[in-house]
């Protein structure tokens, strides 16, 4: 018998549009209704800062899934759509187009937005940000071979977008507020690493120093630096951060503490409303603390997992984080969220500029980077989820294969 429930989802990003994708795999036969802001279904982000800014993927190769799976699902969605407010006493979605949506359990999927940089000349042309399909397509515009570009954070934006313009044969400048790139994210080792990658292909760097003014007469045309320095430039491209957008949930009287709270079953503090994805503040039992995590396969499996809540079959979410980052040749990849570690254990493979390196507390790994080996990455995440106690010697004795050491 059909189930006459209406679930709505807010947010028709990557964590929104695997909840309807789930909920449909799950044999949920209610109407399942996804509301998104942004004019497009569900697509990819990580492509934006890459393959579509070298225009090697248009809008729709971004897609998670054909256009026609929607109405082949029977899922409702409600593209160039926002969501004004909840109302939870009459389980209410009110929209911008003055319409409404009643629903039984609803899913809030909001994500992020830029930080933005509140500096003099930020409003001028050729200032960009990068988060959407819009933005990157209107960077794109911008792309002229020889051109000097200003790239505003060193982090993973500005980073793979500096790499980007490499290949396109611009040459960027990299301004970073903080004494090392990625700071948010990578070990100081790390952060070094990759100053010496971007600078042996010809993307300038400067730390500690930030951009006190754009100027230009219509258009940006030069940036004024902290450190005196003043950079003519054809266009900027702004990665400070990211904000959680919870204000939709906070208004609704949900709680919200650096993202919208949930559990380890996506249910926020109403029983009915459940949250996935980079705006949720969730526990993590693999790092014993709260997390919020601004992570693709964060993105996909959170939303898995709060679909199977929705229909009262969830298990307890909590995942190692994962990351991985392509930068100039370098696929960059990491496991936990190491701050806290007595030894490291590195394994190098010069031969195919390869390392992995694995950060230990008590003998057991805690977190690990690794460039160009992804395979080795794998196995020290299950070494890591196992708990393994290990030496620094064993662990770095590259005679002795990783996938044995699962055994050991
Ligand atoms: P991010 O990775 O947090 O990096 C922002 C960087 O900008 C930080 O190093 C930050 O330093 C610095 N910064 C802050 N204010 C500054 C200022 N006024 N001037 C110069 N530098 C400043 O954020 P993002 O690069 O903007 O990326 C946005 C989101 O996209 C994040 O959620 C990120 O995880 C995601 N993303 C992920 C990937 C990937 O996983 N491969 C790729 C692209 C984007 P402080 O830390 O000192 O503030």
């Amino acid at each position: 018998m059909r189930d006459t429930r209406t679930f709505v989802i807010i947010g028709a990003g990557q964590a929104g549009g695997w909840i309807a994708k789930t909920l449909r795999a799950e044999k949920f036969t209610g109407r399942v209704v996804l509301i998104g802001e942004e004019p497009y279904l569900p697509y990819e982000r990580p492509p934006l800062s890459k393959a579509a800014l070298l225009g090697e993927v248009d809008v729709d190769g971004t897609y998670f899934w054909p256009p026609e799976t929607y109405d082949a699902l029977g899922i409702e969605v409600l593209p160039g759509t926002r969501a004004t407010a909840i109302d939870r006493a009459t389980k209410q979605v009110s929209l911008d187009n003055s319409d409404t949506r009643i629903y039984d359990r609803l899913a809030i999927t909001t994500g992020t937005r830029p930080r933005l940089l509140p500096i003099d000349g930020a409003e001028l042309t050729g200032i960009h940000y990068l988060r959407s399909i819009d933005d990157s397509l209107a960077i794109r515009a911008d792309i002229r071979k020889g051109s000097k570009v200003l790239i505003v954070g060193g982090g993973w934006i500005g980073l793979e977008v500096a790499a980007t313009l490499s290949k396109l044969g611009c040459r960027s400048v990299v301004v970073e507020a903080a004494d090392r790139l990625c700071g948010r994210a990578v070990t100081p080792d790390i952060s070094n690493w990759m100053v010496k990658l971007h600078q042996d292909n010809g993307v300038e760097v400067r730390l500690g120093t930030v951009v006190e003014r754009f100027e230009g007469v219509s258009r940006l045309e030069r940036a004024l630096l902290s450190n005196g320095e003043s950079i003519d430039c054809a266009f900027a491209v702004i990665g400070i951060g990211v904000i959680a957008n919870t204000e939709l949930a906070a208004e609704a009287g949900i709680a919200v503490e650096n993202g919208i709270i949930v559990d380890d079953l996506c249910r926020t503090s109403d029983p009915d409303i459940f949250s996935a994805g980079d705006v949720t503040n969730h526990p993590n039992k693999q790092l014993n603390r709260r997390i919020r995590l601004e992570s693709w396969e964060n993105a996909q499996n959170q939303g898995i997992a709060a679909a199977k809540s929705m229909l009262d079959k969830g298990e307890a979410y909590g995942e190692i984080p994962w990351f991985w980052s392509d930068q100039h040749d370098a696929n960059i990849q990491m496991i936990g969220l190491p701050e806290d570690w007595d030894e490291t254990a590195t394994r190098e493979n010069p031969a195919e500029a390869a390392f992995l390196t694995m950060y230990l507390k008590g003998g057991i790994i805690v977190g690990a980077i690794s460039v160009n080996n992804a395979r080795e990455i794998r196995v020290a995440k299950r070494l890591m989820q196992a708990k393994k106690v290990l030496s620094v010697d064993y662990l770095a004795n590259t005679d002795i294969k990783m996938q044995a050491m699962l055994k050991a």
